[in-house]
């Protein structure tokens, strides 16, 4: 149960997420074994105190989807102070306008939100002025999976063609694997499996068959409060919740 604002406890939360991680982990096929689920905690609207408390609390990715709101967090004197090692995912649509800012966030980890051949152009050109010398930027490519005109994402056909353009022509990017939101709606999982999941699922098995890759080594991000242990069953690397840890956002307006 999504818990609101003001009876959240941010620690208690965190440990249960964590308990429900392991425990989906065992339900699992053997072929995952290897697979360490990684908690992101999605935090957007949300203060950075909040987040001091579950970085003390040892978790260490976050996740937030507005630039201007990410590089606050992240330049604050409370986050720099408490939470030196975080390691931040860009997790929303990204415009070009905003590449520079996004780069130049402290203790950026991972842009999961690469949807086209020219963000990921830029990308790669701007990355050697931001980061440390010879590093690679850590990237997904996000996968329209429920072909939602209002979602971000590129279409599942031509996830290969992106993916081998990462790989070939952007040496200072390292493709870490696809992500994708999915259309929101309560599925019975204990009948059918998520459809943008398996979509997604394919998209990764395809290019991995495509170019010769191993699938172990593009990692898959999907999951968020209300699927992440169906996501984990189905094999993913990477979850990222909000709500279950730091309570229900206000609605969009
Ligand atoms: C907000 C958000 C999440 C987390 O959603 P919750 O329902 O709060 O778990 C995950 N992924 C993306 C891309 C988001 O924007």
């Amino acid at each position: 149960m999504i818990r609101n604002m003001a009876d959240i406890d941010v620690r208690q939360s965190l440990r249960l997420v964590l308990q429900q991680i392991e425990a989906a982990c065992s339900r699992r096929n053997d072929k995952f074994a290897g697979i360490k689920p990684q908690l992101v905690a999605v935090s957007k609207i949300k203060p950075a105190e909040l987040i001091v408390e579950a970085y003390e609390e040892g978790q260490r990715h976050f996740g937030e989807n507005y630039v201007q709101e990410l590089q606050e967090k992240a330049t604050s004197p409370l986050i720099l102070e408490k939470c030196k090692d975080i390691k931040w995912h860009f997790i929303g649509h990204l415009q070009a306008n905003k590449i520079n800012k996004v780069l130049s966030v402290p203790n950026l980890y991972m842009i999961e939100t690469v949807d086209t051949k020219q963000l990921a152009t830029q990308l790669n050109t701007r990355w050697p002025n931001f980061g440390p010398p010879n590093s690679k930027l850590n990237i997904m490519i996000q996968v329209n999976t429920s072909g939602e005109a209002e979602k971000s994402g590129l279409d599942p056909n031509e996830v290969t063609e992106l993916a081998k353009y990462v790989l070939n022509d952007c040496s200072n990017l390292r493709l870490e694997g696809l992500m994708t939101i999915g259309k929101y709606e309560k599925y019975d999982y204990s009948k059918v499996a998520n459809p943008d999941f398996l979509c997604l699922i394919k998209c990764r098995d395809d290019l991995c068959s495509e170019l010769g890759l191993n699938w172990k080594d593009i990692a898959l991000s999907m999951g968020m409060s209300h699927d992440f242990e169906h996501a984990i069953e189905l094999g993913s690397h990477y979850i990222r919740v909000g709500q279950m840890i730091f309570g229900e956002r206000p609605i969009k307006i």
